[in-house]
C-alpha cells in the first residue's frame, strides 16, 4: 500500500479500502489468505514523518491444532499505528508495516471454535467418551446392587 505524500493534505487524509493480501506467502505454513485486506487509516504529515492510524482486517483459513480442520478466521487489528520518518522519498509503502502487524495478531495455536461459531470435533469426541465413561459406571454399580440381591 503506497502512499503519495503529495496527495495527503495538511488536515490529513482518510483512506478507506482493499488491498491485495499481504500474508500470501504463508500458503505452505497451512495459512491461506481467503479474502482482500481491509484497510481503514487516518494519514497525516507531521514534522518530518508520517503517521498513520485506524483498523485492519484480513480474512484467512487456518488448520485448527485439535481437529485439524480448516476454518476461517478474520484477523482483525483494530487499533493500527505507525509512525514514519521521512527521508526524501515521495511515497511511503505501508505494506510492511500492515504486514507484520496482520502477522502479530495471527493466532499462534489456532482453534476453530475460538470465535465461538462452532464446536471443534475433537472437543466433541472428549466429550462422547466422557459420556460413555459415566454409562460404564452406572453399569458398574447396577452389577453391584445384583450382587447386593443375590447375596
Ligand atoms: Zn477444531
Amino acid at each position: 500500500m503506497k502512499v503519495h505524500l503529495k496527495q495527503i493534505p495538511a488536515q490529513g487524509l482518510h483512506l478507506e479500502g482493499e488491498e491485495d493480501c499481504p500474508i500470501q506467502d504463508l500458503e505452505s505454513e497451512g495459512i491461506r489468505c481467503v479474502g482482500r485486506l481491509h484497510y481503514d487509516l487516518d494519514l497525516g504529515v507531521a514534522g518530518g514523518a508520517l503517521w498513520a492510524n485506524g483498523s485492519l482486517s484480513q480474512p484467512v483459513e487456518l488448520r485448527c491444532v485439535s481437529c485439524l480442520e480448516k476454518f476461517v478466521h478474520e484477523i482483525r487489528v483494530p487499533a493500527f499505528a505507525v509512525h514514519m520518518e521521512l527521508h526524501g522519498p515521495e511515497t511511503v509503502d505501508l505494506t510492511p508495516s500492515i504486514r507484520e502487524e496482520i502477522l502479530l495478531n495471527l493466532p499462534a495455536h489456532p482453534h476453530c471454535d475460538r470465535d465461538g461459531d462452532r464446536v471443534c470435533k475433537a472437543k466433541q469426541v472428549k466429550r462422547v467418551k466422557t459420556t460413555g465413561q459415566q454409562m460404564k459406571r452406572k453399569s458398574d454399580w447396577s452389577a453391584l446392587d445384583r450382587l447386593k440381591l443375590k447375596s
